[in-house]
């Protein structure tokens, strides 16, 4: 007696499994995406291929394919995030294979953009910029012509040839580092040229607090030997001689004889850079090292008048 219940309960599981399968296939057969792929395949895919794979189907169907469905990559609802689910027919079965959704495609290409621009002391925000999302606001040729200058040199420019930077300058808070940030990035994505920005008084203060150890030669070098250098916020460093001479005519100098391109931001035109590198210091051979510096300058770059409002609130 116990046996045949035991066989007809398993009999009643078996085709009340039956009917959910039954069930389940077909809701998976509806499916449009299905639908389509299975039309697509038509004449290669078989019945039983179709009866094999429908775990594989069922979990195509889960899977996200459309990154609105996402908030970010973060919150991705795919098992593997970033990762969006592709049928293919492999053999006798049909099989998923994961490629990276359109949000990963321009994460990752983002990542080897940023990789590019190193930067010491530069706000994140700078970094960020991009040519893309550029308010340009009114009335500020300046920008515009920062912009052309930086698509001509993106096109033109081939490592070792002379060609300058750019020194933009105008007051407080009218975009001149997000300037230079999104002419590093428009550099970065259209050329893979790299940059380097630093922020001067940082840079500066840093150098002098690491005086005598052997850190200073390393980022000597590094700022030297940058294919592109972005010196940001020149004119608001407390400059000593020190500074002034061994480190930043330095700096130029190098890059002058190795035709590295150097751009600049700063408050100052060159006549008050000029005025700021004389300050504090007394006698002609103070105003002489401060026109050495500004020959420099003006040899590495192309000054433009950047302005608008303040921007910082
Ligand atoms: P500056 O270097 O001239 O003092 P910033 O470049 O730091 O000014 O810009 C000031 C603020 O305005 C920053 O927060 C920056 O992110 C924002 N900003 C500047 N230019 C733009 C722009 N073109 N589009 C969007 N935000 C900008
Ligand atoms: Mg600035």
């Amino acid at each position: 007696m116990e046996k045949i219940n035991e066989t007809l309960k398993k009999l009643s599981m078996r085709t009340n499994f039956r009917k959910r399968y039954e069930e389940e296939k077909n809701e998976i057969l509806k499916n449009n995406e299905i639908r389509k792929f299975l039309l697509e395949h038509e004449g290669e895919i078989t019945s039983t291929m179709i009866d094999n794979s429908l775990m594989k189907l069922h979990e195509y169907i889960s899977q996200s394919k459309d990154c609105r469905n996402c908030a970010d990559l973060d919150s991705c609802m795919n098992i593997m995030k970033g990762y969006e689910p592709e049928l293919v027919v492999s053999g006798n079965s049909i099989d998923i294979t994961y490629r990276p959704c359109q949000r990963k495609v321009y994460y990752d290409e983002r990542k080897k953009t940023e990789k590019l621009i190193q930067s010491i002391y530069v706000p994140k925000d700078i970094l960020k910029a991009s040519i893309a999302d550029f308010d340009f606001g009114v009335n500020t040729p300046g920008r515009a012509m920062a912009f052309e200058y930086a698509d001509k040199f993106a096109r033109e420019y081939v490592p070792g040839a002379s060609m300058k930077g750019l020194y933009l300058f105008g007051s407080f808070g009218v975009g001149k580092s997000y300037l230079l940030g999104a002419i590093a990035n428009h550099l970065a994505e259209t050329k893979k040229i790299s940059s380097l920005i630093v922020y001067v008084p940082e840079f500066f203060r840093e150098m002098k607090q690491s005086l005598g150890d052997h850190t200073v030669n390393e980022k000597m070098e590094m700022v030297k030997k940058s294919p592109i250098l972005m010196l940001d916020d020149i004119g608001a460093e407390v400059m000593s001689s020190w500074t002034r001479d061994e480190i930043l005519g330095s700096i130029l100098q190098f890059r002058m004889q190795e035709n590295l391109p150097t751009f600049f931001s700063s408050n100052f035109d060159f006549e008050a850079l000029k005025h700021h590198l004389t300050y504090s210091q007394r006698g002609e051979e103070e105003k002489m090292k401060a026109a050495r510096i500004m020959e420099r300058i003006k040899y590495l770059s192309i000054p433009i008048r950047i302005d608008g409002p303040n921007r910082r609130h």
